[in-house]
């Protein structure tokens, strides 16, 4: 890099600094619909401030998306995408500064949204800025495609890429991404789950009864645990007929690059944080990475009868559950939707009721793919490290699916975040680290340089 991007460099990652502050100021909770309007209007303000040609994309029912454009130097088009929105912030008592105030402590920024994926827009911002400061244009060209309903499920990304295919067409794509392993290795994610959502309801009674009736009356409680319990057996597996039917194996590169993933160093570190002594089945090393292809049935929340403080005799008449199925390849959400209503029929538990509130298909980009090999060796050059492929990523990014059907897009998540494994997304004290800030905006610089001049 030439002493002048160096210069600039050093005054961006100040910039980050203020530009963050301001970002996270914005309380742009998706699942309350708290100023969306008024960061989506930040956002695009930010992009035409750095240079882009601006629109904000309207789809019925949705908080506006921004698109912005900035023609490069080689005809290469990449498209980046984000989200403005966040998680919300409770339960706030947790939280041990204003989550909507950047809050410095420990060498750590704290604040709602920062880590998913707020800094991650400043820092792409911070690195173009510097390439057009010293530069006066970027070696490629730059699509932009922020949403502000990501947190909920991306739920008119569809419609939207269906919308505004052509506005959005490109030649590769970076999703939102990822920051560097503790190793230091840039990480390559290629892949992320699938899931179907659903919440399960019964009513057993009329109204709540007096648990001196519990000889005579039905519970809603101990029928959906028993629905539930039927689901799993004690080793985990799910015992939906047909449930891993689809499933395929990893490939061998995929194997390879889980091999290559294992760090016990890191696995300790996660265990601390968590406070436990060991994985489930004690799994570690290559057996613990393959888990991620073995798809999950996890409660997310289950609620019936007198949950507060002290005594109350009660015999509820409703229950209530919400569910997540992680899905791999090639299961479906729907496929699964409908397995899991013939067993709960089969089993004689008509009488639940299963709504699906969500559902996204598992997406892959192949390991040997032209743009996956170049943003690999991108990262090998930066770092002067083998980068990390992650080939699956546990957790689901909805959007893919709508940007491989409707843009013919398929992607990867590169280092450009600077986030950590720590970083609590959705957690209370969601933070990053200000060491970490440098690294990503450079990352970013080098990502799109290289990226000119591979063409
Ligand atoms: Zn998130």
């Amino acid at each position: 890099m030439n002493e002048n991007l160096e210069r600039d460099l050093a005054a961006q990652t100040q910039n980050f600094r203020s530009l963050i502050a301001e970002y996270c100021r914005l309380e742009s909770v998706a699942a309350q619909n708290r100023m969306m309007k008024e960061t989506a209007d930040w956002v695009e303000n930010l992009l035409k401030d750095t240079g882009f040609e601006t629109q904000q994309l309207s789809v019925a029912g949705a908080p506006n998306y921004v698109y912005g454009y900035l023609k490069g130097k080689s005809d290469f088009t990449l498209l980046l995408y984000n989200h403005y929105d966040v998680q919300p912030e409770t339960p706030v008592e947790l939280w041990d500064s204003a989550p909507f105030e950047v809050t410095e402590r420990d060498g750590k920024l704290f604040a709602r949204g920062i880590s998913d994926n707020k800094s991650e827009l400043i820092s792409r911002i911070c690195a173009i800025r510097a390439i057009l400061a010293t530069q006066g244009e970027l070696p490629i060209s730059i699509k932009w495609i922020l949403e502000g309903e990501e947190e909920i499920g991306s739920l008119h990304f569809d419609a939207m890429t269906k919308q505004y295919a052509d506005l959005l067409k490109a030649d590769g794509a970076l999703w939102e991404g990822n920051g560097f392993n503790e190793k230091g290795q840039a990480v390559v994610t290629v892949g992320f789950r699938g899931m179907l959502y659903v919440e399960y309801s019964i009513e057993r009674l009329k109204v709540d009864a007096h648990s001196g009736n519990a000889h005579a009356l039905p519970s809603a409680a101990w029928r959906l645990l028993k629905a539930l319990s039927s689901l799993k057996d004690d080793q985990g597996k799910v015992l939906i007929p047909g449930f891993y039917e689809q499933v395929r194996e990893p490939n061998e590169l995929e194997k390879q690059a889980l091999r290559d993933k294992v760090d016990l160093e890191q696995e300790q570190k996660v265990r601390a944080m968590y406070g436990i002594d060991s994985f489930l089945d004690d799994k570690t090393g290559y057996d613990l990475e393959l888990e991620v292809y073995d798809p999950t049935a996890n409660i997310a929340g289950f609620l019936t009868g007198y949950t507060e403080q002290g005594v109350k005799t009660v015999l509820p008449a409703k229950a209530m559950a919400k569910m997540d199925f992680r899905l791999v390849p090639e299961q479906t959400p729907d496929d699964i939707l409908a397995k899991l209503r013939r067993h709960l029929d089969g089993h004689g538990f008509t009488d639940v009721q299963v709504r699906k509130l969500g559902g996204a298909e598992p997406v892959v980009t192949p390991i040997d793919s032209a743009f996956v090999q170049t943003i690999k060796s991108v990262g090998r050059a930066f770092t002067e490290q083998e980068s990390e492929i992650s080939p699956l990523s546990g957790g689901t990014l909805p959007l893919l699916e709508a940007m491989k059907k409707n843009i013919g897009l398929l992607g990867v998540s590169a280092s450009g975040n600077p986030v950590y494994y720590g970083s609590g997304a959705h957690a209370p004290n969601e933070h990053i680290r200000i060491s970490d800030i440098e690294r990503a905006i450079r990352f970013n610089v080098f990502l799109f340089t290289q990226l000119g001049s591979s063409r």
